[in-house]
This record gives C-alpha cells, sequence and structure tokens, in this order.
C-alpha cells in the first residue's frame, strides 16, 4: 500500500523492542525489575479524582471550546506564573491532550518544508520525529557529557541558518536530567532575540528538581514572551499520564494557530481530564511535595549505586527523574565492552531481567538511560543484577569508544 510519506519518514518509539522483550518476560512469571518507566511509580492523588468523578455526575461530558474550558486557561496561566514565574493571559494559553500534543500542534504550526529545528542530544526520542512529520529538518546539535550535558548559547548560535525556526529546550531533560542554568538560559535567548527564532521550551518535568536547583521558566526572564512558546504537562507532576493534560503557552498568533489545528483534529481535550486538570492546577500541592520527596531519595541511592560498579560513569544531574551513566568503559561477559548499549541492554533484559533504555534512542550510544520511578526496594534488586553483570565481566578485551 501507497503510505503518505511523513509515515515512511518518522519511526516508531524506539523503546519498543525492550516493551516487548519484557512483556514476553513478565508472561513466562519472571521477575523482572523496570529501570524503564517514563511515569511516575504513584497514582494520581484522590483530590484530582474526586473531581473528575464529580464532572462526571455533574455531566460534564459534552464537548468544550477547543482551547479549553474557560476556568482551566485561566488556571493555567495562574499556575505558570505562581510557581514558575510568567504573565500570560487566558487566551494565549490553549489546553492540549498532553504535552506531547502540545509539542506536535507547535511544531505543525510553525514548521514549512525543509524548516530547520534545533534539538540539542541526548533529546526526548519523540523531536526529530515530530519535526520530520511536519516535513521539517531536525539538526541535532550535541552537548558536552564532561559539561554535564548543558547546552551553551554559543555553540546554538553558531548552528542557527536562515531556515531554523525553532530551538528545543528541555530542562530537566529526560534522559539527561541536566538542568540548564538560568545564566545560560538568559543567553539563549539573547541568542534567539538577536537571530529571530523560536525557543520551544518542554517544561514537562519543570517539577522534579532537587538539591539547589529550582522550577525555572524561560517564560520567567524579561523581554521573554515574543520568542518563547512553553509545552507543559500535568502527566508528570501530578502522576496524571494516562489522563491526557497538558498545555500551550505562547504569543497569540501562535497560540491562535494551534487552536486551529487542534480544532480540526482533536476538537477539544477530554472534558472530564480538563475537570481533573482544574482541580491539579487549582489544589494543594502537598502530594506532589510527597512525591518529590521520595525521588530525591531514590537519586540519590541511584546515583551512588552505580558509581560503585567499575567501568560506569555518572554525572549527578539536578532534575527529572532519569541518571544517564556512560557504561561505555565497564565490560560484561567474555570482556565485552560495554559500548555497543544497544547489545548491553538486550544482554541485561536476557541475563539479569533488569529493564534500561539505551542511550542510543535518544542520540547518544554508550549511555543507559535509568529511571528511578520505582520503589527503592526494586532500585537495591535492580543495582545489585546491574552490578553483577558488570562486575561478572572480564575485563574489556579492547579500549571502549566514549562518545564525546
Ligand atoms: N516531553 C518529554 C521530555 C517527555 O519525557 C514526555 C513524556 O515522557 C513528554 C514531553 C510528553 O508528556 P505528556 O504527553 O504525557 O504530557
Amino acid at each position: 500500500m501507497q503510505l503518505a510519506d511523513r509515515v515512511n519518514r518518522i519511526q516508531p518509539s524506539a523503546t519498543l523492542a525492550v516493551f516487548n522483550a519484557k512483556e514476553k518476560l513478565l508472561a513466562q512469571g519472571i521477575d523482572v525489575v523496570d529501570f524503564g518507566p517514563g511515569e511516575p511509580d504513584f497514582p494520581t492523588p484522590d483530590h484530582i479524582k474526586r473531581a473528575a468523578i464529580r464532572a462526571i455526575e455533574e455531566n460534564k461530558t459534552k464537548y468544550t471550546p477547543s482551547g479549553g474550558v474557560m476556568p482551566l486557561r485561566q488556571a493555567a496561566v495562574e499556575w505558570h506564573s505562581k510557581y514558575l514565574g510568567s504573565s500570560y493571559a487566558p487566551k494565549e494559553c490553549v489546553i492540549n491532550s498532553g504535552g506531547k500534543h502540545s509539542l506536535f500542534n507547535v511544531i505543525h504550526a510553525l514548521i514549512n518544508s525543509g524548516g530547520e529545528v534545533l534539538i540539542l542530544a541526548p533529546y526526548w526520542v519523540s523531536y526529530p520525529e515530530m519535526v520530520k512529520c511536519a516535513d521539517g529538518n531536525p539538526v541535532i546539535l550535541d552537548t558536552d557529557p564532561e559539561d554535564g550535558f548543558v547546552p551553551r548559547a554559543s555553540q546554538i548560535e553558531k548552528a542557527i541558518t536562515p531556515r531554523t525556526k525553532i530551538l528545543i529546550v528541555n530542562s530537566p531533560a529526560n534522559p539527561s536530567g541536566t538542568v540548564i542554568p538560568e545564566e545560560e538560559f538568559a543567553a539563549i535567548l539573547e541568542v534567539a532575540k538577536k537571530r529571530n527564532i523560536f525557543v520551544l521550551s518542554d517544561e514537562c518535568y519543570s517539577h522534579f528538581v532537587y538539591g539547589k536547583a529550582r522550577p525555572f521558566s524561560i517564560a520567567s526572564l524579561p523581554g521573554a514572551k515574543s520568542n518563547v512558546i512553553i509545552s507543559a504537562s500535568l502527566s508528570k507532576t501530578f502522576c496524571m499520564t494516562g489522563w491526557r493534560m497538558g498545555y500551550t503557552l505562547a504569543p497569540q498568533e501562535i497560540s491562535d494557530a494551534v487552536l486551529k489545528l487542534q480544532s480540526q483534529s482533536i476538537s477539544n481535550p477530554t472534558s472530564i481530564a480538563q475537570y481533573a486538570a482544574l482541580e491539579a492546577l487549582r489544589g494543594s500541592m502537598e502530594s506532589v511535595e510527597q512525591m518529590l520527596t521520595q525521588f530525591s531519595r531514590r537519586r540519590r541511592r541511584m546515583i551512588d549505586g552505580l558509581r560503585e560498579i567499575p567501568g560506569v560513569t555518572c554525572h549527578e544531574p539536578e532534575g527529572s527523574f532519569y541518571v544517564f551513566p556512560n557504561v561505555s568503559g565497564a565490560s560484561y561477559g567474555d570482556g565485552i565492552p560495554g559500548a555497543d548499549t544497544l547489545q548491553v541492554t538486550k544482554e541485561l533484559l536476557e541475563r539479569e531481567h533488569l529493564v534500561v533504555i539505551p542511550g542510543d534512542a535518544f542520540g547518544a550510544p554508550g549511555y543507559l538511560r535509568i529511571s528511578y520511578a520505582t520503589s527503592m526496594e526494586r532500585i537495591e534488586e535492580g543495582l545489585l543484577r546491574l552490578g553483577r553483570f558488570f562486575r561478572a565481566g572480564k575485563p574489556a578485551t579492547s579500549t571502549a569508544a566514549t562518545r564525546g
């Protein structure tokens, strides 16, 4: 069958093969430790669930305005202003069916054939595919592991061409956990203004910060609004991945374009989920704080545990719920270097029944993405298996290539 070019241009999710292999083992009753999850392991807080039940009982189950019900748009801009220091009007806010949907809409609203989008590697798997789907060119910029994967404004400026339309930033980042320092955000904004491009800021993990890091949005910087678009998500912060709730904050012309695309595709995000989101944004942040306390402890244990494994190096990320160790200096089996992380991932699952995601999926071979969105007990068990896998290996037979 002759499918549309756009479908042939894009790849299915790179994590699907790992997921399928894991499911097979689980079906055989095998005890699999899963360091793969891209979502918190906590349930949606009760007060949010109750709001959705109330919405059903009150028959708030019909079409809504395309951009979401006005109280929710109002709540979203107020929440973003309160916690992240921005100042948007409700009409500059569009409610979407998740952060991914927001990113998809924004990219499709702005990118023409051949338009360039700068993507910082290691990157979240969907960015390049969304750009390709919109007939644009993803331009990948490597960040420096020695610099904690922090993107630098000077490097970004050099990559801008007359075709560049958007730079995507994601802080805290998936998969590296990197938090971009505020002064670097200011420098990036200056470049964006000077070279007339948009910074599309994916704030999916905005509240998952540890140590001295604080939630921060580029939209809070003076003069940011004309060159900044925010894609926000309730998925991770409020343990609402299945509800599909996110929103876009953007200059009026772009919000209107996102709204237009949305009105001709999904009509509106689910009404019931919108009322749950309204409660999440207006209600107490206590459950978020409690979750972050757990994540903070797990992060510490995971980093310390990984650093004890010979040949594994792990920078200390300030955010998200992932760590991104480099295992190319480690070896396993009969002295096989860990540099081929597609193979490492496969063998870890086969030998130790441990799920991790290869850095290759994020444009960074030699690394593993390890999620600590699981209990402390499973973290201990997973670390034990990972350590056994690499420690059991004889010293590497050849020098492993480390990605720069
Ligand atoms: N952005 C990043 C970096 C993510 O990791 C994810 C989900 O894993 C998303 C966006 C999308 O989240 P959602 O569509 O559930 O809001």
